[in-house]
């Protein structure tokens, strides 16, 4: 199955993919966490991508569907995956569209994280992830069973550079001028689920559930 996630930054995105990924054992892929380990290792990719990242702005579609090309023609892809935080433009989307097609593929299913702007600002400023395996935790409402550690590998929790309120903000404009217009275009090719992103994890969980069930 092929599966996109749509939903402003914080709207549980990542920690549902995490769950889908483990339930149908397909990748999650999500750009976002590329870009952040090759930040890390200072890679080219990660020079290119850093003051974009730092400011909230989005990487030039080039780089990034450029990135998605190759991860998704991986083996382990074959089955199907998950992308969290792509496409993020109408651009993107149309390129993801054309990739498919040369693999002979198509998306599945579009799910459509919806959340309140207050929700996201509560969510990203008290979200922490874990340095080693990604897992992401909320100091109120997912918070790790040992402060500062991550319960699946131990590792040290840490608060992203753009999860700072004027960074939030910022992320939030860029999603509702660039991203938001590709809910129509999936709309229009009756691949779009709207899935109620307020509610909790366990909730939302429900509802992906039901909405791939309903798929499959
Ligand atoms: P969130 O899910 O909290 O919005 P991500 O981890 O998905 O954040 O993305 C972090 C940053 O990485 C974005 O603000 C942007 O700079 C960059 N990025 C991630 N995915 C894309 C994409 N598809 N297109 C452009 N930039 C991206
Ligand atoms: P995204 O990938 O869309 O940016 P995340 O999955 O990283 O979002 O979630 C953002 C923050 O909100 C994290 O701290 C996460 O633990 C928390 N969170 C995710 N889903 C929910 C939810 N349904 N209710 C409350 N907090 C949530
Ligand atoms: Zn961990």
């Amino acid at each position: 199955m092929i599966i996109v996630l749509l939903g402003p930054p914080g709207a549980g995105k990542g920690t549902q993919a995490s769950k889908i990924s483990e339930t149908l054992s397909i990748p999650h892929i999500a750009t976002g966490d590329i870009f952040r380990e090759a930040v890390k290792k200072g890679t080219e990719l990660g020079r290119k991508a850093k003051e974009y990242m730092e400011r909230g702005e989005l990487v030039p579609d080039e780089i990034v569907n450029g990135i998605v090309k190759e991860r998704i023609s991986e083996p382990d892809c074959s089955n199907g995956f998950i992308l969290d935080g792509y496409p993020r433009t109408l651009n993107q989307a149309k390129a993801l569209d054309e990739m498919l097609a040369e693999m002979n593929r198509k998306i599945d299913i579009v799910l459509n994280i919806s959340v309140s702007e207050d929700n996201v600002v509560k969510r990203l400023s008290n979200r922490r992830v874990c340095k080693r395996c990604g897992a992401i935790y909320h100091l109120i409402t997912n918070p790790p069973k040992r402060e500062g550690m991550c319960d699946k590998c131990g590792g040290e929790l840490y608060q992203r550079e753009d999860d700072r309120e004027e960074v939030i903000r910022n992320r939030l404009s860029v999603y509702r001028k660039q991203t938001e217009p590709i809910i129509k275009y999936y709309e229009e090719k009756a691949l779009l689920i709207d899935i109620d992103g307020n509610r909790e994890i366990e909730e939302v969980w429900d509802q992906i559930k039901r909405a791939i069930e309903g798929r499959r």
